[in-house]
């Protein structure tokens, strides 16, 4: 079966490392080429093609992992869609916006390829142990054929609906994570404040009601260790908030909290920029508290010399 993956990114070359073997001969392209370079020099069996028109020829299967629709939708419009073969499968893996998808896919049917969003969960780690979940929307019949390809990164494959829906579902799910992210801080913040050590409030805290991932592992392994390692971007979560806020207002539905939640993330994506971690979110309440979430802590008796608003100021 012939795959071609698009999009070489922090998620998409552990999904794509998955499909360099057969039964499957895998073409990748990614924007930065040296990226695709790389990526073949961990996995020979895959060829680097030089151009998106290029990876598709000849293609029974497209996959794309683009940071939004709006990539996928332009990649598509200037230089895939003459290329890519007729009876061919298109996923879309990117977390995208369903009016986009259902725009692709009704586009692509007009040229007998199958469309079907199919956005994941899981993280890098997730990714790399090819065990993310995939929420797929479309046909089921069409997701019957995919189901081979999203199994060599996926482990649970959830058929959600029509096209868009697997795009709705990842954007709720991601709007829950934001303000899990963004909730667990301010109530650190506050209990720091008040004199409470993060890492003994959260001890308390994930065997009680108040426990999330955000309280269970991401504090934890990435704000009280001040590791904040970079895996998922906070503009990519913006982004995910953004399409579960306008989703909430198209159908209507009241939603404060995820319209707040997505304009505090907007603004930390403003201010913490394109590369920031999701979770690094939590820097912001950190310095509108002016406390740092199980930062380091003076000797006993010793004056709080250090301002951990400078320290963050410097680093935003
Ligand atoms: P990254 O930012 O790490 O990578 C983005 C990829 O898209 C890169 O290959 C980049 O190429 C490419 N790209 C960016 N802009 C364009 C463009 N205009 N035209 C063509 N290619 C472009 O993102 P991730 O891999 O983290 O995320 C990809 C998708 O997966 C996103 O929709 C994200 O929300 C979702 N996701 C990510 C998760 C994670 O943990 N990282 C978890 C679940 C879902 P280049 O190398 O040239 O920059």
């Amino acid at each position: 079966m012939n795959v071609a993956f698009l999009g070489l990114g922090a998620i998409g070359a552990p999904m794509a490392g998955h499909l360099a073997a057969p039964p499957f001969a895998l073409t990748v392209w990614n924007r930065t080429y040296e990226r695709a370079c790389r990526f073949v020099e961990s996995h020979a069996a895959a060829r680097v093609a030089e151009s998106p028109a290029d990876a598709v020829r000849g293609a029974d299967v497209v996959i794309t992992c683009l940071p939004s629709s709006r990539e996928v939708e332009a990649l598509v419009l200037s230089e895939l869609f003459d290329a890519i073969p007729y009876g061919a499968l298109f996923l879309d893996c990117t977390s995208g916006d369903p009016a986009t998808s259902r725009r692709l896919a009704e586009r692509f049917a007009a040229r007998g390829v199958s469309f079907l969003d199919a956005p994941v969960s899981g993280g890098v780690i997730g990714a790399e142990k090819g065990k993310l979940t995939v929420m797929v929307g479309g046909d089921a019949a069409v997701l019957d054929r995919a189901r081979p390809v999203l199994a060599a990164f996926g482990e649970k494959i959830v058929h959600c609906g029509a096209v868009g829906a697997g795009d709705a579902l990842k954007a709720v799910n991601n709007a829950l994570l934001a303000i899990h992210v963004w909730s667990t801080a301010e109530g650190l913040a506050v209990l720091e404040r008040a004199g409470v050590r993060a890492d003994i409030a959260l001890d308390v805290i994930n065997t009680s009601s108040g426990r999330s991932n955000a309280s269970m592992n991401l504090f934890p392994e990435r704000v009280l260790t001040r590791a904040f390692p970079r895996t998922f971007r906070l503009a990519l979560l913006d982004k995910d908030i953004g399409i579960g806020a306008d989703l909430a207002r198209q159908e209507k539905v009241p939603a404060p909290i995820i319209q707040l939640t997505a304009e505090l993330f907007r603004m930390a994506h403003a201010m913490l920029g394109e590369e920031a971690d999701h979770v690094e979110a939590a820097r912001l309440v950190e310095q509108w508290a002016d406390v740092t979430i199980g930062g380091p802590r003076p000797a006993a008796g010793a004056p709080n010399v250090m301002s951990s608003n400078d320290e963050l100021e410097q680093e935003l």
